[in-house]
């Protein structure tokens, strides 16, 4: 019998890009020995990319979708997807043909070679993206590995192979916001990668803005350690000693009767204590936070309607 391989693409406004990817899958599938399916999850897109999905459902019984109430995010689109994807392989991919569909029978080899994940990073930095997403990125790869746990490939794309067994770790997970990136290198298993050029989005503009970026990086950092609270510590006693070189200075100045004359430097201090604090209690309270979402145990996601069931 041959194998069953489930090809999973989160779908936020991609109305021009559908056609175009399920095409390109099709034409993949033909030349190798494993059976396919397409599930698509509609992340509460705006535009016509539900009707367009459900007409290509009609005529293809390979086609299927989970249609998401709301905008839950692309994480709990692959979450999703993974609870429903029946095969022995599940394949996630961006809808918009950034991530070359051609290099399919290369990562299913490597699988059938035993490897349980087959992930993808950018070869070059990406040349379509601007200045700014690339400095973007690259801050944001060397800010998440220098202050948590695992440790991340630059480029890394969310363009992976993953065998079922795996998939069964990411079913049993109660995060209550699951960091793909991060959560791949951590269930461990046997991985490769391997690297890939992107292209151009061919319809649509990307998701992310320059703000999703910095709540990504802060979301990766802080689901993966607890770093930033020890830097709180270090960085509270290295101001504490140095506050303490300007007790002489303070004593000398009263000494010499000109004390009045330390009111810049009084309010000087006071605002930078003031502003160390607070930053101190950002870090606190965005743990805080997760404990209290984490502890609602709402649903990673609302499905309004599906042709899964
Ligand atoms: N996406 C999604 N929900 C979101 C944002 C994006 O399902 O809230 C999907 C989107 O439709 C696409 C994939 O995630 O298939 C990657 O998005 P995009 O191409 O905008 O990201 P980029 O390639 O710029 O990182
Ligand atoms: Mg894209």
């Amino acid at each position: 019998m041959k194998k069953l391989i489930s090809i999973l693409i989160p779908v936020f406004n991609e109305e021009g890009n559908v056609p175009a990817i399920t095409e390109a899958i099709r034409t993949v599938f033909e030349n190798i020995h494993f059976d396919y399916e397409i599930v698509f999850v509609n992340d509460g897109s705006a535009d016509n990319s539900l009707a367009i999905i459900k007409e290509i459902a009609i005529t293809q019984n390979n086609i299927f979708y989970i249609s998401f109430s709301r905008n839950f995010g692309k994480d709990n689109a692959l979450l999703a997807g993974f609870k429903y994807c029946k095969g022995d392989a599940i394949i996630t991919i961006d809808a918009d043909m950034q991530h070359p569909p051609e290099m399919i029978p290369g990562m299913l080899q490597l699988w059938e070679e035993g490897n349980d994940v087959v992930y993808t990073y950018r070869s070059d930095r990406n040349q379509h993206a601007s200045n700014f997403n690339q400095f973007t990125s690259r801050m944001f790869y060397k800010v998440i590995n220098n202050l948590s746990d695992v440790d991340l490939e630059d480029g890394i794309a969310d363009y992976r192979l993953l065998d079922k067994s795996v998939v069964g770790v990411f079913n049993n997970l109660h995060e209550d916001r699951p960091f793909f990136r991060g959560l791949i290198k951590w269930v461990g298993f046997q991985q490769k990668g391997i690297p890939y050029m992107p292209k151009p989005r061919v319809t649509g503009e990307t998701k992310y803005s320059a703000k999703a970026l910095v709540r990504l990086a802060l979301q990766g950092i802080t689901s993966f350690s607890v770093k930033p609270l020890t830097i709180a510590i270090y960085l509270g006693l290295t101001f504490s000693l140095l506050s303490t070189l300007y007790i002489p200075y303070v004593l000398i100045s009263l000494y010499k009767g000109y004390a009045i004359s330390g009111w810049t430097s009084i309010i000087v201090t006071i605002a930078f204590f003031g502003g160390l604090q607070l930053m101190i209690l950002g870090i606190l309270g965005i743990y805080l936070g997760k404990l209290f979402m984490q502890s609602k145990q709402r649903p990673h996601f609302i499905i309004k309607e599906t042709n899964l069931y």
